[in-house]
């Protein structure tokens, strides 16, 4: 039998958490040790010649590759999260969503001016969320080295629109 790839391991759930949503469920990948630990190390790849300072995570499933991550490089984790969790004193990023808008923050002493900073999450779809951990991260001086997601949904424009900023896009698979 030919080894499962990374996509083998990710469950797809239909009309979750609306209807004609194809949801994909990446905790499947997370509780499989083969697979989360190929998951981290191809996430990683790309960016295995570039200085890294810390760590980004996006909420909530890119808190968990982001700690994996940082851990890995040996690096500090940032996360970003939606508004009113975080204690202490943020800056906020609005963003769009599909009907009406949301709020990404981040602790407005957690990324220092030039720092370079890798962005991970679970999934890129329109690219609303990383644009605004993207917007956060700059905003604080930090430099972005690049974005790494598991899934890229590229009919959903996201791709486009964090390469459209300069960014470099790293997925896994569609
Ligand atoms: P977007 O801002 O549209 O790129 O959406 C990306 C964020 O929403 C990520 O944090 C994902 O975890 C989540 N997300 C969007 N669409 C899906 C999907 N089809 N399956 C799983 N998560 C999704």
């Amino acid at each position: 039998m030919a080894r499962k790839t990374l996509r083998d391991y990710i469950r797809t759930i239909p009309d979750f958490p609306h209807e004609g949503i194809m949801f994909r469920d990446v905790t499947t990948l997370f509780a499989d040790p083969r697979g989360f630990r190929m998951c981290i190390d191809q996430l990683l790849h790309p960016f295995a010649d570039q200085r890294i300072d810390k760590v980004v995570g996006l909420e909530a499933r890119g808190f968990i590759l982001g700690g994996a991550v940082a851990h890995q490089l040996s690096v500090g984790f940032v996360p970003i999260r939606k508004k009113g969790k975080l204690p202490a004193a943020t800056l906020s990023q609005e963003y769009q969503l599909e009907y009406g808008s949301a709020t990404m923050e981040v602790h407005d002493d957690a990324i220092l001016e030039g720092e370079r900073i890798l962005i991970v999450d679970d999934l890129l779809a329109t690219g609303g969320t990383a644009e605004a951990g993207i917007k956060l991260v700059e905003r604080l001086g930090g430099v972005v080295t690049g974005c790494a997601f598991i899934v890229d949904l590229p009919d959903l424009g996201g791709r486009k629109r964090l390469e459209d900023m300069g960014m470099t896009v790293e997925a896994l698979c569609a």
